[in-house]
């Protein structure tokens, strides 16, 4: 028998202080409808990258999408996919995911995709959210923002 629902989760909704400026982005709605489910916390970039860090940006390359420091455009984008591997073979049995908006790890189709001048060309995926969409194929997977408890 299937037990509780197992749900990852970005961490910084859960309140965990993992951003890049040190803080967290609690989101109560998503907090208060985890309740009996059991949570997986998950930030792709506060292992790799540390907390704070300086800010990154999903990158329009040579190479394709590739994620950089903004400051001196070292290409991360193989350490966060590692941690976000890692999650997937942890996880398999996952049931859903709530993934935090707008981040170059963990946005949902509302990550600013750049261009090497530094301007918006778009918007897409994080890389550990494209990832997960590849990774766990048929699992729910939503952001804060689109959240149905409102
Ligand atoms: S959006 Fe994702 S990568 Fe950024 S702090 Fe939250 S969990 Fe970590």
């Amino acid at each position: 028998m299937k037990g509780r629902e197992k749900v990852i989760v970005s961490a910084c909704l859960l309140g965990e202080a993992c951003r890049y400026d040190g803080c967290s982005k609690a989101s109560q709605k998503v907090i208060g409808a985890l309740e009996g489910a059991e949570v997986i916390a998950f930030c792709p970039e506060a292992p790799v990258l540390g907390t704070p860090r300086g800010r990154i940006s999903v990158v329009a390359t040579d190479a394709g999408l590739r994620v950089l420091r903004d400051d001196d455009k070292t290409d991360v984008t193989d350490l966060l996919v590692e941690q976000t591997e890692a999650l997937i073979a942890v996880h398999p049995d996952a049931d859903r995911i709530i993934l935090k908006s707008k981040s170059p790890s963990c946005g949902l189709g509302t990550t600013p995709i750049l261009d090497g001048e530094g301007n918006e060309i778009g918007k897409g995926n994080g890389v550990a959210a494209d990832l997960l969409i590849r990774g766990l194929p048929g699992v729910e997977i939503t952001d804060e923002m689109n959240f149905p408890s409102g």
